[in-house]
């Protein structure tokens, strides 16, 4: 088993990469298990606040570093939430208070311009100095429902429809959700670069 130090403290997260990683011969560690607090998300892509974050862990933990950066972004606003998806309304992870200020954002916004995708990038840093990282991303289209339905999952997904079930990615069994999300194209994806290389 290889120890990995997963650079996050969404409990949503975790609980997805645990269960995307499972059987792959990879343990993940929280950061905050080993002491490593939350690296400063100042970068202005995505790709780049992965970085960071992962580089933090690494250095602080000297183990290979996982970490990802993701959010929703909507058409009919230029992409925003986008980068500031997790503190759009202020307070970071104040899910009730982003999906309302979102609604609100869309309000007068009919269905067929509510065209969204969730983004997730996820990058592995072998060493802190490493100048090779793997990188893969993932995209999930969908749109903004004009209120929430379901319960299950975390952040946005009660405010997005995902039009191949049907149904908002709160109502997804998790398993399928893992599957389908950008979240889960981009760890299959970094799975597969991983085939070829040593940790
Ligand atoms: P990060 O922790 O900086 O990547 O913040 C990403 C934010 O985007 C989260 O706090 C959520 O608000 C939102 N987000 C990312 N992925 C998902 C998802 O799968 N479902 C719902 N919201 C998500």
């Amino acid at each position: 088993m290889t120890r990995l130090v997963l650079a996050s403290g969404n409990c949503g997260k975790l609980a997805e990469f645990a269960e995307l990683l499972a059987g792959s011969g990879l343990e993940c560690v929280p950061q905050q298990a080993l002491g490593v607090d939350d690296a400063e998300e100042t970068a202005s892509t995505f790709v780049e606040n992965a970085l960071l974050k992962a580089r933090h862990a690494a250095r602080l933990t000297g183990l290979p570093a996982l970490a990802d950066d993701s959010g929703l972004c909507v058409d009919a606003l230029a992409g925003a939430p986008g980068l500031l998806s997790a503190r759009y309304a202020g307070t970071h992870g104040d899910s009730a208070a982003n999906i309302a200020k979102l609604l609100d954002a869309l309000r007068d916004v009919p269905d067929e311009s509510r065209g969204a995708h969730f983004y997730a990038v996820i990058v592995l840093l072998r060493h802190a100095d490493d100048p090779q990282p793997l990188i893969a991303e993932g995209r999930w289209a969908g749109r903004v429902l004009q209120a929430p339905q379901g319960d299950g999952g975390f952040g946005y997904d009660p405010i997005f429809f995902d039009p191949a079930h049907a149904c908002s990615a709160a109502q997804l069994p998790p398993p399928l959700k893992n599957r389908i999300s950008h979240r889960g194209q981009a760890l299959a994806a970094l799975r597969q670069q991983l085939c070829s290389i040593r940790l």
